[in-house]
């Protein structure tokens, strides 16, 4: 199907200033021609001809850390915990459905029991159910006493962990996770793998060509997990200054996911949390605001993450994790980027996406609004196309 969008203003997510009304022509999936559009090449294919006055066209957006497999919600941990591999399967497909209306044309998933997560990649990229280009994780590793067990595979020695991410790699796995950090009953934060099982980890991932993501909820964890090479940190509620530095030298990516606390404290406030609750979240929600503030000072590569289906917080909300980051100091076109081409980078997938340029998968949102005056223009979406198909 070939299309073309008319006299649209562009964001092309290269860092360029945007472009008043141009022209872009799809052909075969792919952004053939970007022009004036009294310069537009005639063509005796019938396109799908959209006029784009009023519109900006911006890249496909890229959720870094996505569990499709979990709708969100208060009770998200609970369902994680409890709902059957059947039931996984039927969410996904409907949580992939909700992530693509909203623009989210590729995305990672970073975790799911059973490993469903690759399933659903490999049925999305055949087309079998709607929904992004996802590079999936597989199930995510950690040392006992981290997580519970069954939400996790939990491994006792570094030789398991190197099996159990061969096994994945084996599965079809697109990228390794592994939680570097855990809390003790008391609140602590403690580094639960350690350097020596960390570079096991990260060697046996590179090895294999795959890159490699670290649940990090704590400043000793985190450094462990950029210090042993990890390719991105998730979370990164405690980042210290000195971690922050070696990320920039390193280019380490954090992806922040800051949707994490802030859907807690607005359903929270809804359904109720008790005092404890209420001051633990205010607490790790601060610090993750001053983590974020840390590494984009330190000059951190930051890729946008919601941590939908993992938290409480939903797919098809990818706008108000840029929102988050924008109130947080950054600037929109950054937010914009971190949710476009850095995305691409992190996901290993930049010669396809993550930029609307000639030659690449026409990955593309038509939004209602300007995003870089005002980020929240991105919750309204007007059409998404995902690879020249128009599925919005
Ligand atoms: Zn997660």
């Amino acid at each position: 199907m070939d299309s073309v969008i008319r006299n649209v203003r562009l964001i092309d997510g290269t860092g360029a200033d945007p472009v008043q009304r141009v022209s872009v022509a799809i052909s075969n999936g792919v952004v053939h021609w970007i022009g004036e559009e009294t310069a537009r090449p005639r063509t005796t294919v019938h396109q799908e001809d959209i006029n784009g006055e009023g519109l900006n066209l911006i890249p496909g957006m890229i959720d870094c850390h996505e569990h499709f497999t979990g709708d969100g919600g208060m009770d998200s941990m609970e369902r994680l915990l409890g709902d059957s591999h059947d039931t996984f399967t039927l969410k996904a497909v409907g949580n992939c459905r909700r992530a693509i209306m909203s623009g989210v044309t590729s995305a990672r998933d970073v975790g799911a029991r059973h490993a469903i997560n690759i399933l659903v990649a490999q049925q999305t990229a055949s087309g079998a159910i709607m929904g992004p280009r996802i590079i999936a994780s597989g199930e995510w590793f950690q040392f006992p006493g981290t997580w519970p067990p069954t939400l996790t595979r939990a491994m006792n020695t570094t030789e398991e962990l190197v099996l159990g991410i061969r096994e994945m790699i084996e599965r079809g796995a697109g990228m390794i996770k592994v939680g570097a950090t855990g809390f003790r009953p008391n609140g602590d934060q403690f580094a639960s793998l350690g350097p020596a099982a960390l570079d096991a980890a990260v060697r046996t991932a590179h090895e294999a060509g795959l890159k490699i993501a670290a649940h990090c909820h704590g400043y000793e964890g985190s450094r462990q997990a950029v210090e042993a090479g990890i390719d991105s940190v998730e979370h990164g509620t405690y980042l210290d200054e000195e971690t922050c530095a070696l990320m920039a030298q390193r280019g380490t990516y954090f992806v922040p996911t800051m949707s994490t606390w802030d859907a807690r404290e607005r359903l929270g406030a809804l359904y109720g949390l008790t005092d404890d609750q209420r001051t633990d979240l205010a607490a790790r929600k601060e610090n993750s605001i001053s983590s974020f503030k840390r590494a984009l000072a330190a000059g951190v590569r930051i890729a946008a993450g919601t941590d939908a289906g993992g938290s409480p917080a939903r797919h098809g909300f990818i706008a108000r994790e840029l929102e988050l980051m924008v109130d947080s100091g950054m600037s929109p076109a950054t937010a914009l980027e971190s949710a476009t081409r850095e995305g691409a980078e992190l996901m290993g997938i930049q010669d396809l996406a993550g930029t609307i340029e000639v030659g690449k998968q026409a990955d593309m949102v038509l939004i209602d609004g300007d995003p870089l005056s005002d980020i929240g223009a991105l919750r309204n979406v007007w059409a998404v196309f995902q690879a020249g198909r128009r599925v919005r």
